[in-house]
C-alpha cells in the first residue's frame, strides 16, 4: 500500500471543494458515518495522515482530503464530519448530504461501529436512498470481539446488497478489503436511483445477524460512570485530575526547560561568532541574534517542555472517553447559566489554544450558545499564558518551599487561578445570556463514548505532532518580528532613555490603577502577537538594555521584579490580567472567521480586558484599603 502525495483542507466541506486528483481515473471516496465510529481512524489507515482523532463525539468539526494509493490504484478520500441523519437540519447533516447527493464522490464508505451496530446502520441505509455505490464499513471489530458480540458480516452484505467490509482500523486490519470492495463498486456501471429501503429498517436488518453472547457487556462502563459522572465523586475526581495534570506538568517541565536554555545559549555564542567571521554590521548581527534569535530561543525553551508534557496528558485523557464526562458533569452548571454544556469540551480545547478553542466551537448546535462560548473562550489561559502564571507562582508563592512542596504549592496555586477562570467563564456567560445573548439554553444530546485505553504511544506523537508543533510555530512566527520591534525600541533612544522605557513610563499613571506598572501593561500590549512573549518583554525593559536577559534563575528574576517596586500585589495583579485580558492575535483572527463579524471579535477582546481590568482594580482598591500586602 503506498503513500501518495497528500493535502489536508480544513475549510467547511461544500460542492465547489476542490478535489485534487493526481490522475484522471483516480477514485473519490467520502467517508460518512456517526461521530465517533473511527471514521478519522479509517481515514488516517488509508492515507497515512494524521488527522485528529478522539474519543468523543463532534470533535471533527472541519474535513480533510487525502491521497492514498493500492495496487497502482489512486484515491482521493475526503473526510466528512460525523452525523448521525442526513434528515435533519443540522449544518453538517445538510453538508454532508449535498456531497453525498452531488455526484463528487464515486463510492460512498459508510463506516459503523460494530459495538452498536443497529444505531450506526441508519445512517448507512440513509445514505443507500441516495446512491447504490456504497461500502459498508464495520469498524470496531476487535472491540465487538472483546465484548463477544458476533456480526456476520457476509449475511448483512446479502441483505444489503452492497459490500460489507470488518476493520480494525486502530490496528490496521480489513483496511484492504476496504480498498477491494470500493474497486468493486467504483467498476460497476452506474445507478444513481439507489435502493429505497433496500434491507428494511436497522432493527430487522440485525436481526439474527448480530449476536450478544454477553448480556452483561455494558456493565464494566457503567461502574465506571457510576464513579466519574456520581453525585459525590464527579467534582473531586475532576479537580485531581486538573491538580494531576498540572503537578506533572510543573515538575516535569524544569529540566529539560534548563537543558533548551543551555544549549541554545551555547548556539547562541557559535551563532555569533558565524556573524562576525562573515563580516556582517554589528547592528544586524545583534538585532539578528540578540533580537530575534534570543525571544524565540527563549519561547522555545520555556514553553516547549510544558507543552510537550500537558498536551499528551490532556490527549490521553481525551483518547480515554474522560472528557465527555467531564462536558456531563458541568452541563448543570452551564445550564444555569443558560449556556451549554458542551462549552466544557471547547473550554478545555482553550487550555492548548484559545483559537483551537474557538473553532471547536462549531460543536455547538445553537448560535446564541455558541456565541457565548467563543465570547468566553479566552478565560481559560492557553498554554502561551502558563509560563507567564507558572513564573510568578515559583517565584512570589512557592519561592520559599523547595522540591516536592515547591510543586505541589505550585500546582494547587495554578489550579485555583483555572477555577477562577472558570468561574469568570460562568459569570460571563450568564451576564451575557441574560442581556445581549438571551434565551433559553437548548437541549442536547451527549454521546457517552466507551471507555477505550489511549494509545500512548500513538497519543505522544498525536499531541505532539498535531498541537506542540502547530502551537510552538504559531508562537515562534509571532516573536519572530516581535523580537526584531523590540530589539528596535529597546535600541532607540530619547533623550537618553530607550523608547521601550518612554512608553512604559507614559502608561505608568493609567496603570498603577490595576495594580500594575507601565513596563508590565506595555508587555503585555506589545505581546498581542503571541502571549509568551509578555514575561521577556518585561524583562526587557526593566534590564533597560537593548538584549533580552537570559535569566533562568527564579530568584535573579524575582529580585529585579522587587528592585523594581514589584510587591505581592503586582504579582497578584499581573497574574489576574495574564488570566483575563484581550486574546492573543491569533485568536481575534479566528474570532473574526468564525463569526463573521468585527462586532464580536470586538466584543471578545473587550469583555475579558474588561472583568480582568475591573478584578484588577479591585484587588488594588483593596491592597490600598488594607495598607498593601
Ligand atoms: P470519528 O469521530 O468517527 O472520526 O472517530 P475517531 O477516528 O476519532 O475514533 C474514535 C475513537 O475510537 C478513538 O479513540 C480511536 O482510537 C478509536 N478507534 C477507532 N477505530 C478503532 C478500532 O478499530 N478499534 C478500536 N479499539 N478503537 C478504535
Amino acid at each position: 500500500m503506498g503513500l501518495g502525495n497528500v493535502s489536508v483542507g480544513t475549510d467547511a466541506i461544500d460542492c465547489s471543494l476542490e478535489i485534487k486528483k493526481k490522475r484522471e481515473n483516480d477514485i473519490v471516496v467520502a467517508l460518512a458515518g456517526n461521530p465517533n465510529v473511527g471514521k478519522s481512524t479509517v481515514f488516517n489507515g488509508m492515507t497515512g495522515l494524521r488527522q485528529h482523532t478522539g474519543n468523543w463525539a463532534g470533535k471533527t468539526v472541519s474535513t480533510a482530503q487525502g491521497y492514498a494509493s493500492y495496487n497502482e490504484q489512486g484515491y482521493v478520500l475526503v473526510d466528512i464530519p460525523g452525523c448521525y441523519s442526513l434528515h435533519t437540519r443540522s449544518p453538517e447533516e445538510e453538508v454532508a448530504r449535498e456531497f453525498i447527493c452531488s455526484g463528487i464522490p464515486d463510492v460512498v464508505v459508510a463506516v459503523c461501529d460494530a459495538v452498536c451496530l443497529e444505531r450506526s446502520l441508519g445512517l448507512a441505509i440513509q445514505i443507500l436512498e441516495l446512491t447504490d455505490r456504497v461500502v459498508v464499513c464495520v469498524n470496531l471489530m476487535d472491540e465487538a470481539e472483546k465484548k463477544h458480540i458476533r456480526i456476520d458480516l457476509k449475511g448483512l452484505q446479502r441483505r444489503l446488497g452492497v459490500p460489507v467490509v470488518g476493520t480494525a482500523a486502530r490496528k490496521g486490519e480489513g483496511l484492504e478489503g476496504v480498498y477491494q470492495a470500493v474497486n468493486r463498486v467504483a467498476g460497476q456501471e452506474e445507478d444513481r436511483h439507489g435502493k429505497a429501503f433496500r434491507g428494511g429498517n436497522p432493527a430487522e436488518l440485525c436481526q439474527g445477524m448480530v449476536v450478544y453472547e454477553d448480556e452483561g457487556y455494558l456493565e464494566p462502563d457503567r461502574k465506571k460512570d457510576r464513579f466519574f459522572t456520581g453525585k459525590r465523586t464527579a467534582a473531586p475526581m475532576m479537580l485531581l485530575f486538573l491538580f494531576g495534570a498540572f503537578w506533572l506538568t510543573i515538575v516535569g517541565a524544569n529540566y529539560p526547560s534548563q537543558w533548551l536554555r543551555e544549549f541554545f545559549s551555547f548556539l547562541e555564542g557559535e551563532m555569533m561568532k558565524g556573524f562576525v567571521w562573515l563580516g556582517a554590521p554589528e547592528w544586524l548581527r545583534e538585532m539578528l541574534v540578540y533580537g530575534i534569535y534570543r525571544v524565540v530561543a527563549w519561547i522555545v525553551a520555556v514553553m516547549l517542555p510544558p507543552m510537550a508534557i500537558f498536551f499528551p496528558l490532556f490527549t490521553m485523557m481525551e483518547d480515554s472517553g474522560y472528557l465527555p464526562r467531564v462536558a456531563f458533569n458541568m452541563d448543570k452548571c452551564f445550564r444555569k447559566c443558560h449556556a451549554c454544556g458542551k462549552q466544557s469540551l471547547t473550554m478545555a480545547m482553550g487550555f492548548g489554544c484559545n483559537a483551537a478553542g474557538v473553532v471547536g466551537c462549531r460543536i455547538i448546535d445553537s448560535p446564541r450558545e455558541r456565541l457565548i462560548a467563543i465570547l468566553t473562550n479566552s478565560f481559560v489561559p492557553c498554554n502561551g499564558r502558563f509560563p507567564t502564571l507558572i513564573a510568578i507562582i515559583v517565584m512570589f508563592f512557592a519561592g520559599g518551599m523547595a522540591g516536592f512542596r515547591k510543586s505541589f504549592a505550585a500546582a494547587l496555586f495554578l489550579a485555583c487561578f483555572i477555577m477562577l477562570g472558570i468561574g469568570a467563564t460562568f459569570f460571563v456567560s450568564w451576564a451575557l445570556s441574560v442581556t445581549v445573548l438571551k434565551g433559553e439554553p437548548s437541549s442536547f444530546v451527549l454521546e457517552l463514548p466507551p471507555y477505550r485505553r489511549p494509545q500512548v504511544g500513538r497519543v505522544i506523537v498525536r499531541s505532539v505532532c498535531d498541537r506542540t508543533i502547530f502551537v510552538l510555530g504559531r508562537a515562534v512566527a509571532a516573536a519572530a518580528p516581535a523580537g526584531a520591534v523590540l530589539w528596535l525600541l529597546a535600541n532607540t533612544q530619547i533623550n537618553g532613555m530607550t523608547v521601550l522605557r518612554c512608553l512604559a513610563q507614559a502608561l505608568e499613571p493609567f496603570a498603577v490603577w490595576f495594580g500594575l506598572d507601565g513596563v508590565i501593561l506595555l508587555a503585555f500590549i506589545l505581546g498581542f502577537p503571541a502571549n509568551e512573549i509578555v514575561v521577556p518583554i518585561m524583562i526587557m525593559a526593566y534590564l533597560s538594555q537593548g538584549t533580552l536577559s537570559e535569566i533562568s534563575d527564579p530568584n535573579v528574576l524575582k529580585r529585579l521584579l522587587v528592585d523594581n517596586g514589584w510587591t505581592w500585589e503586582t504579582a497578584i495583579c499581573t497574574m489576574l490580567f495574564s488570566l483575563m485580558h484581550w486574546p492573543c492575535a491569533t485568536a481575534c483572527l479566528t474570532i473574526r472567521k468564525e463569526t463573521g463579524s468585527w462586532k464580536w471579535m470586538a466584543a471578545a477582546l473587550a469583555i475579558p480586558t474588561a472583568v480582568g481590568g475591573a478584578v484588577c482594580m479591585a484587588v488594588h482598591i483593596l491592597a490600598a484599603a488594607v495598607g498593601g500586602f
